[in-house]
């Protein structure tokens, strides 16, 4: 195995891509650069694109391209990701971003997107059996009903819930929004041959060997 890789992960909410992405970092040794995380260090750091992404998210509105690009390419041109490569989760989520990130990379460009693609119902089933414990936040997956009332954390003895947002219409919400936005992304991206769906049913190990492989592939010369 060659270590580096620049990688774009593309993927529905349930569909297993952080815990892969967390994996594929370790393995091609090279950082995670997640959207949410970016955004969160910029503020933290408070650089002058941070302090922008600030202004904008405490009047309660969405960051914009123009930041969200800026913030993307001061990161990538960090050593770690200059030298090794990244692994981008979350970004581009449209094809503006996607151009723009086309131009920041136009000297290295990226390996290949990937796609890991888990059918809506199935992701839909995964995230509505999802429950949490209010106080520690550990995980829980519901056995439809089965479970005793209340539930209790074996953790920390709190209680086992819901989240709000994990009812089936806001999920169903969320998974329209993110169809609506990814679709001309991966038409974009596949129009060009960059684009590698990755089935992504599986066990985690197993979905893993399959990313693996298909990155494999895509760096593989011709
Ligand atoms: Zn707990």
């Amino acid at each position: 195995m060659i270590p580096g890789a620049r990688l774009i992960i593309l993927g529905r909410q349930g569909a297993g891509k952080g815990t892969q992405c967390v994996r594929l970092s370790r393995h091609f040794v090279v950082p995670h650069i997640s959207t949410g995380d970016m955004l969160r260090a910029a503020v933290r750091e408070g650089s002058e694109l941070g302090r922008m992404a600030k202004q904008v998210m405490d009047a309660g509105g969405l960051v914009g391209d123009d930041i969200m690009v800026g913030i993307v390419e001061d990161r990538l041109n960090r050593d770690d990701a200059r030298t090794r490569g990244y692994i981008l989760d979350g970004f581009p989520r449209t094809v503006p971003q996607a151009r723009a990130l086309d131009g920041i990379t136009s000297e290295r460009p990226i390996d290949c997107v990937i796609d890991l693609d888990v059918p809506r119902d199935l992701v839909l089933a995964r995230i509505s059996s999802r429950r949490v414990c209010r106080d520690c936040g550990t995980n829980y997956v519901s056995t439809h009903g089965l479970e005793k009332h209340p539930w209790i954390c074996e953790v920390c003895g709190g209680d086992v819930m819901q989240r709000d947002d994990d009812t089936p219409d806001a999920i169903n919400r969320r998974l329209d929004l993110y169809e609506e936005q990814t679709s001309p992304l991966i038409e974009y991206y596949g129009s060009d041959g960059r684009l590698v769906v990755v089935d992504g049913v599986a066990t985690p190990d197993e979905v893993f060997v399959r990313l693996t492989a298909a990155v494999e592939a895509a760096r593989r010369p011709g």
